[in-house]
């Protein structure tokens, strides 16, 4: 809060939306986030990003545009296309996409044609709407054909996968994934696709961080494209990126402008070239090994009290926890949760008994808390309170002080002290 600041400009002219943001400020530094999905940029990425150069249009890229004025945008971009290709060492990158859905749309469109078949991760297994769901437009405007993960191991089955796409013939096929929590192989994904002459898509979003820092195998000597947003395990603005081979570095920049975009959002961009400069860091790279032993940890101790993880466990940043031997829902884990001020979110497990809007399991990440700085002693204790939490559910003593021990826990570990 601006306690030693003067009044902003927000909180004077429009105290209802200050009003909210500061409530959203206070809910972050106090509640244990433990979706997957979410982290804490820095300030830096934050400053960036409300910057005024959201002012400048630039249609077009770098020395190439339909704008005047866009000497220094122009500068910001090609530092942040260099960041990014030496990061992940890529061959082409395109900072452009707004995020990941359109991301993937430009992705696909650069490789196939409406109708095409593409192969993906059905959703209720760990893949993304984006995959080809039928209410996205992936599954609307492409031809799909899902594939699961084995049921015994939960585990995708490159030789099942390879029988599919042989009978399939693919034009692409989508590896990655919102709720896998194990490696995923893409070596083996690339020799699927040359066998049965399919291009490779892999979608990185979750795991875009582990990659950079090498603590999960990289797809980009594979694919042929590669998407992933950058707010995730990456820690930078809300936002996306593409890389690919540089044979395809026309058609995926066509695709993205003028294909389905307008003018870049440039302040983004620029959130986009301080985050990778962020990744590039020797304690970025402490702090994604951090990640994975966080999970670990949280692999052991929820073993522990007897719950069943997917998979039998996580290589990454994150945990599917099956609820159905503990006869809890995963909406219910959800709301239950919540009162202690821990968040989650419910996620349907593979082969899920129950519907997507209840379903049976909840999905744990670690990256914002270990943003906070938190390690594996703090992992034991959120295991305790959430299972404190969702063995007595409707006992207000119990739930009480977890949400006091919650609150104790987030001020050891402070965020966003300036803000
Ligand atoms: C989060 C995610 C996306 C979507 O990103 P948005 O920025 O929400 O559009 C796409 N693919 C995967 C695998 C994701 O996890």
């Amino acid at each position: 809060m601006s306690n030693n600041k003067s009044k902003s400009e927000i909180e004077s002219f429009d105290p209802e939306v200050y009003a909210s943001i500061q409530k959203e400020l206070t809910r972050e530094r106090n509640n244990l986030e433990l979706i997957a999905s979410e982290n804490f940029p820095s300030t830096a990425v934050l400053e960036a990003q409300g910057s005024l150069l959201q002012n400048k249009y630039a249609e077009g890229y770098p020395r190439r545009r339909y704008y005047g004025g866009c000497e220094f945008v122009d500068q910001i971009e090609e530092l942040a296309i260099e960041r990014a290709c030496k990061l992940f060492g890529a061959e082409h990158v395109n900072v452009q996409p707004l995020s990941g859905v359109p991301a993937n749309m430009a992705a696909y469109f650069a490789l196939a044609k409406f109708g095409d078949t593409i192969m993906g991760l059905a959703l209720p297994h760990g893949g993304h709407l984006s995959h080809g769901h039928k209410v996205s437009f992936s599954g609307r405007w492409f031809n799909i054909v899902h594939y699961q993960v084995d049921p015994k191991t939960e585990l995708i089955d490159y030789d099942v996968l390879l029988k599919l796409a042989r009978e399939e013939h693919p034009k692409i096929i989508v590896a990655g994934a919102s709720a896998y929590p194990r490696t995923i192989r893409f070596d083996k994904f690339r020799e699927i696709c040359d066998d049965v002459g399919a291009y490779l898509v892999t979608d990185i979003s979750h795991i875009a961080g582990l990659v950079a820092a090498g603590v999960h195998p990289s797809p980009v000597p594979y694919a042929d494209i590669v998407t992933t947003t950058t707010h995730k395990t990456l820690r930078g603005p809300r936002s996306a990126m593409i890389m690919c081979k540089e044979k395809w570095a026309k058609n995926v920049d066509r695709w993205v402008f003028p294909g389905i975009h307008g003018g870049p959002h440039m302040h983004t961009i620029a959130a986009k070239a301080v985050c990778f400069k962020e990744a590039a860091q020797p304690e970025f790279k402490e702090y994604q090994k951090q990640i994975i032993r966080n999970a670990k940890t949280l692999e052991v101790e929820f073993t522990k009290l007897g719950y069943r993880l997917v998979a039998g466990g996580t290589d990454t940043h994150l945990l599917l926890v099956d609820l159905r031997n503990k006869n809890i829902t995963g909406k219910d884990a959800e709301e239950f949760l919540g009162r202690a001020g821990i968040t989650v979110n419910r996620n349907t497990i593979p082969y899920d008994p129950q519907s997507p809007f209840v379903t049976s399991g909840m999905r744990i990440g670690v990256p914002a808390v270990t943003t906070r700085g938190m390690r594996e002693s703090e992992m034991k204790k959120i295991c305790e309170l959430i299972n404190e939490v969702l063995m007595n559910p409707e006992d207000k003593k119990i739930v009480d002080k977890a949400a006091k021990d919650v609150k104790e826990l987030c001020g050891a570990f402070p965020i966003y002290a300036s803000l």
